[in-house]
This record gives structure tokens, sequence and C-alpha cells, in this order.
């Protein structure tokens, strides 16, 4: 077992839990600040696999991957929020240092934790209410009113699990068509714009906040951000704030990720904290001079956290499925940086990489 020495040196190793294309990022910065990285992933062929210096592919539950990677490391992050919480608890109990810590994931994993430690912490959402029957779903549609948005409590992402209610009395369908599940059931945020703040905290509580960044999504996926976004003082000042509370609350080590709505009246709401790095700040790639992967790593590592002000202003284009076949064209604009994530397969809306269209700021 290799307990985690911090600050950890160049050369040591870091465990990433999962192997998509957030991984893949974070791996070729760890190993930019001279770190080896092992991946446990399924699937024998991903993205962050093949630009780690050791991979374990398995099940995030498997125990015997889990000790395996436990002798390799003593210090485990992960890039996405569905990895079980009781991998990460194993981990911890093996004497793994796994950050952001498991109260980070948990309060991230479930929609209703969220929102409601959201709230207690000072950070305002839309009202919601949850359901874990039809009757139940019923109630709280009366509770929100409609239109509401009734969310799968665990597992959604990019707009996945989740049903709009136009008349109350398809609450129980909405349910039903939802798996049966636990819900919470949203009341609809009348939003102008949908803009997000990516944050970071280190191990000594210090943090650092990115400008906001202004997203449009389509059908539930992120398409386009547009970073710094233009907002008020005012605007910065309130997101801000809410990181503050989020990763204090947290008392969070790494990048998160928070998404908010700007209301007419001007208030922000926060949608949901994503507890790693996040789509809508790939833009920092080109626009900061530490971009939000090395600055995760910096802070699991117990390294100081980098500057976070931006350098250009950048227009961030997701690539979805066949998009990324025309990388000729875009490698042929002087603007434009391209990030390939090396998925072998286009499917349909499949983020298969995204490029950076950078202008002097
Ligand atoms: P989510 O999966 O919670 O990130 O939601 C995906 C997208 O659905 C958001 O980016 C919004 O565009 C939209 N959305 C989510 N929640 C609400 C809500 N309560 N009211 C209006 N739009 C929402």
């Amino acid at each position: 077992m290799s307990q985690a020495n911090l600050p950890l040196a160049p050369g040591s190793a870091i465990g990433i839990l999962g192997g998509g294309q957030l991984g893949r990022m974070l791996a070729l910065a760890a190993a930019r600040l001279g770190f080896d990285v092992v991946v446990l992933e399924r699937q024998a062929d991903s993205p962050a696999g093949r630009t780690a210096a050791r991979l374990i592919v398995a099940d995030y539950a498997d125990e015997a991957a889990l000790a395996e990677l436990a002798s390799l490391t003593g210090l485990v992050t992960y890039e996405f929020e569905n990895v079980p919480a009781a991998s990460v608890a194993w981990l911890a109990e093996h004497g793994v240092e796994v950050a952001p810590g498991p109260r980070a994931l948990a309060v991230a994993q479930d929609r209703f934790e969220e929102k409601s430690f959201l709230n207690a912490h000072g950070a305002p959402t839309v009202a919601f209410a949850p359901a874990r029957t039809p009757q139940e779903a019923q109630q709280a549609l009366a509770a929100i009113g409609v239109p509401a948005l009734m969310k799968t409590r665990r597992e959604g992402y990019d707009g996945k699990g989740q049903r709009w209610v136009e008349h109350a009395a398809d609450a129980a369908a909405a349910f039903e068509a939802l798996g049966g599940v636990p819900v919470i059931v949203e009341a609809a945020a009348e939003f102008v714009r949908e803009l997000s703040v990516i944050a970071a905290r280190g191990r000594d509580g210090a943090t650092a906040v990115y400008p906001l960044a202004e997203n449009h999504h389509e059908g539930g996926v992120l398409r386009r951000s547009i970073a710094p976004a233009r907002v008020s003082q005012a605007l910065t000042d309130q997101a801000e704030r809410i990181a503050a509370r989020v990763l204090a609350g947290l008392d969070y080590v790494g990048v998160i990720g928070i998404e908010l709505f700007e209301m007419a009246d001007g208030r922000l709401l926060v949608n949901e904290i994503a507890p790693r790095v996040h789509n809508t700040g790939h833009w920092t790639q080109d626009g900061c001079e530490v971009d939000q992967f090395e600055q995760h790593i910096r802070a699991v590592a117990g390294w100081p956290l980098g500057p976070t002000h931006a350098i250009a202003h950048v227009e961030m284009l997701n690539l979805l499925g066949e998009e990324a076949d025309a990388w000729a064209k875009y490698a042929a604009e002087p603007e434009t940086r391209i990030h390939l994530y090396g998925k072998r397969l286009a499917k349909p809306g499949r983020k298969m990489g995204h490029v950076n269209r950078v202008r002097p700021l």
C-alpha cells in the first residue's frame, strides 16, 4: 500500500476512476506535471486508457481491481460522479486518499440531496419536491405546479432521465415512464441564460474561480460555451459567493462545475453541481494559463492552485457524432484549437471532441 505523501511529488502515481474524455484530459495534464496515471475503467479501449501509464480493466466495484489500484497509488480521483460510493469507501478504508471526498460524491449522486444541500448552504435553486410513488408524484406536482420537470434522483446526465410534465393529471404516468424510481419534481426555471462557474479548492482551503461561461444546449446536450461570459460584476460576485459556499460546505478538494440559471431579475439559481472537471470548463484549455484539468490535478495533489483569469476570449464547440470528421477544416483555421478524444465509434450525439476558437482579449 502506497500512502499518499502530500504534496505529491512528480514521479508519483495518481489513480483515475473512469476512462472517458475527462479522464483523458486529466491524464494528459497529470503527465505534463510529471505524474504517472493509473486508469480504472470497464472498457479495454477507452479515451483515458490510451493516455495512461497503466490501465486496469474492470468494473468499479471489483475489489481485486480496487486492491490493484491501491497497490499502485495512494491518491485517487474520478472523472464522473456515478462511480459507486462503495468503491470510494473501500479505497478510503484501505488507506487511499480519494478526492473529491465521499460527501461531495454522495451529494452530487442524488438530485434531492444535492438541492437540499445547496439550499441549506445559501445557494438558491428552483422549488423542488421528492417522490417515491405515483401518489407522491401527484402530490409533488400539486405542490410545485405545472409545467414542471420530473427527474430521476440518480444516474441522469445530458438531459437523460427527465421529463416535462405539462398537466398535473400526467404526474403518475411521467413517474412510471421514468421507470418508477425515486424522482424529484422541479419547478420550471424561466431563465434568460444558462451560465456556469468552474471553481477549485486546494487542500489548504484556498479557492480559485474561473470567469463564468455562457452555455447553449441542444436536446439536453451542451453544444457551445462562450467565455468569459458577458456578465456584470454583480453577477460575477453572486457566482463567486455561490462557489465559495458550495466548496466550503463540501470541504471540497479539486475542481467543481456549477451550472447556473440566470433569471430575469438578475438572480442566479444553481441547476446542478458536478464534482469533477466539466464540459463548460473546456474553454480554459486555451483561454487560461492553468486550465481546469491541471488545476484539478494540482488541487488533489496538494499543490498550490494556479491562476484562473482569462487570457483570451474562447468559443468552445462540442463535436458530436460525425462532426469530428471535419477535423481537417478546423485544423486549417488558425484561431482554432482542436481537442479530440480518440473514440473509435462516432455514434450520433456522442461527444467525440471539441474545438476552442480563440480571440485575443
Ligand atoms: P440537467 O440534467 O439537470 O443538467 O438539465 C439539463 C438541461 O435541462 C439544463 O441545462 C437546462 O437547459 C434544462 N433544465 C434542467 N432543469 C431545469 C428546470 N428546472 N427548468 C428549466 N430547465 C431546466
